[in-house]
C-alpha cells in the first residue's frame, strides 16, 4: 500500500474510534462457549438502559451474530454513492457489523488466509463510517490467537475485555490462558461470565450444576477477576439465538435475563470508574510566545500540561530535543504524553505520534493555552489532519 494511503486509513480508523467512547472486547478460551450469545445480550442490555451501542463481529469464520440480532437478511450499503457504508441499526440505538452483511449469501465460504483476515479487520475500523457511541462490543474468533491480538493493537486503548467461560475444567484452563494474553497486552480485564452455568428444571424449578459449578469464581479470585455473572442454561437462549429476537429482549424477566440485565449494569460502574481515572492523562503543545505555535517540529518550547479528574493540575515548560522524525514523538512519550495540541503538523510526524500512541488534535492558535487544554478535556477538539499539504517527515517549514 502506498505510505500516504496507509496514512490516511490510520486516520480514518482514529476518527471512527474517536467517536465511540469505549470498546469492550469479548473473547473466550475455546468455541461454543457462548461468547457470540454473550456478546449479544450484553449490547443489547446496555442499548435497553439508554445507551448508543455497536456490534462488530470479528468471527468471521463462524458469524453468528447477524442471524442473533435478525439482520441476516440486509446487506450493507452506502447512504450516498462514494461514502463509507453505516454499521445495520438492528433495533433503535443498535448498530452491527457483520462480514455477513457484505457476503452475496449467506451461504457462501470464503476461505481466509492470514493477511486477509487481519485486512478484514482493519476495514471495520477504516472503511466503515461509524456512528458516535456509548459502547462498542467486539465479539472475536475463540482462543487466543491472531484476531484478537489484531483488534486489540488496532484499537489502541480497549476499555476492557470480557472473558466467557462454562464451567468445566478444559474450559476453565483456556480461560487461564485468555487472561494471561489480556494481562500481556497490558489491556484490562473487566470481569469474566460464567455461561452454562446449571440448568434450571423448567418443571420443578431446582437448579441442576450440569458441568459443576464454582470454578470461574476460583479462577477469577487467583487472578483478581471479577465473575460478573453465571448464566444458566436456558433453551429460550438457543431460540432467541435462532430467530435473531435477542433473549434480553424478548425474555428480559428470565434469570438468565436478569442475570444479563446485572452484568450491563456491572460493566457499565466499572467502565465509569475507569474512565474517571481515564480524566488524568498529560498532554502537551508546541509554544510560541506563550501560545500555540504553527511549528511542530521546530518550537523551542512544549508546554507540559498534567490533567487530574478534567482540571489542570500542574503545567510546566520544556525544550525538546533537536527536531529529526522521530525524536519529539519519543520524547513526548517518555514523558507520559498522550495528546497533543497541534497546528500545522506534518503526516509523518502524526504517524509517529500515532507509532507512540499519541493523538494529535488541531488547535486554533488564537486561542490561550489553558482554554485549548480546557477544550480537549471537554472533548471538543478534532483530531489533526495534516493542514501542511506534502510535508511530511523532515519537512521544513
Ligand atoms: P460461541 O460464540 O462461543 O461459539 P454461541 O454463542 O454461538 O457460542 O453459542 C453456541 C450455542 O449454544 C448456540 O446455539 C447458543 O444458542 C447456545 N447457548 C449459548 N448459551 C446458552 C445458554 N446459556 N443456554 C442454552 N444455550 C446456550
Amino acid at each position: 500500500m502506498h505510505q500516504n494511503d496507509e496514512q490516511n486509513r490510520d486516520m480514518l480508523r482514529m476518527e471512527n474510534l474517536q467517536k465511540i467512547k469505549n470498546t469492550i472486547v469479548v473473547i473466550s478460551g475455546k468455541g461454543g462457549v457462548g461468547k457470540s450469545t454473550v456478546s449479544v445480550n450484553i449490547a443489547y442490555a446496555l442499548a435497553l438502559q439508554g445507551r448508543r451501542v455497536g456490534i462488530m463481529d470479528v468471527d468471521i469464520h463462524g458469524p453468528s451474530i447477524a442471524k442473533m440480532t435478525g439482520i441476516d437478511n440486509k446487506r450493507l450499503v452506502s447512504e450516498e454513492e462514494g461514502e463509507r457504508p453505516r454499521p445495520i441499526e438492528a433495533v433503535h440505538n443498535l448498530f452491527v457489523l457483520s462480514i455477513a452483511s457484505m457476503l452475496e449469501s449467506p451461504d457462501e465460504a470464503i476461505i481466509w488466509r492470514g493477511p486477509m483476515k487481519m485486512g478484514v479487520i482493519r476495514q471495520f475500523l477504516e472503511d466503515i463510517d461509524w456512528p458516535e457511541l456509548d459502547y462498542l462490543v467486539v465479539d472475536c474468533p475463540p482462543g487466543t490467537g491472531d484476531e484478537p491480538l489484531s483488534v486489540i493493537q488496532l484499537i489502541g486503548d480497549v476499555t476492557g475485555v470480557v472473558v466467557v467461560t462454562t464451567p468445566q475444567d478444559v474450559a476453565l484452563l483456556d480461560v487461564r490462558k485468555s487472561i494471561n494474553f489480556v494481562k500481556k497486552l497490558e489491556t484490562p480485564i473487566l470481569g469474566i461470565v460464567e455461561n452454562m452455568a446449571g440448568f434450571v428444571c423448567p418443571k420443578c424449578g431446582e437448579k441442576v450444576d450440569i458441568f459443576k459449578s464454582g470454578g470461574a469464581e476460583k479462577v477469577g479470585k487467583s487472578f483478581n477477576v471479577e465473575v460478573l455473572g453465571s448464566i444458566p442454561i436456558d433453551g429460550n437462549i438457543v431460540n432467541s439465538g435462532d430467530e435473531g429476537k435477542p433473549y434480553v429482549y424478548h425474555y428480559g424477566k428470565t434469570e438468565g435475563g436478569k442475570i444479563f440485565s446485572e452484568i450491563a449494569e456491572k460493566l457499565m460502574v466499572k467502565i465509569g470508574k475507569q474512565c474517571r481515572s481515564k480524566n488524568t492523562f498529560k498532554a502537551a503543545m508546541p509554544l510560541e510566545n506563550g501560545k500555540l505555535s504553527e511549528h511542530f517540529g521546530h518550537a523551542k518550547l512544549f508546554g507540559i500540561f498534567t490533567v487530574e479528574d478534567k482540571k489542570i493540575a500542574k503545567y510546566e515548560e520544556l525544550t525538546p530535543p533537536p527536531h529529526d522524525c522521530e525524536s519529539i514523538p519519543k520524547w513526548l512519550n517518555e514523558l507520559g504524553v498522550e495528546k497533543v495540541i497541534v497546528k500545522g503538523i506534518g503526516d509523518g510526524a502524526i504517524k509517529n505520534l500515532a507509532l507512540k500512541n499519541i493523538k494529535a488534535y488541531e488547535g486554533d492558535i488564537s486561542i490561550s493555552k489553558d482554554e485549548l487544554v480546557q477544550k480537549l478535556i471537554d472533548n471538543s477538539l478534532k483530531l489533526s489532519r495534516s493542514n501542511c499539504p506534502g510535508a511530511g517527515c523532515g519537512h521544513r517549514h
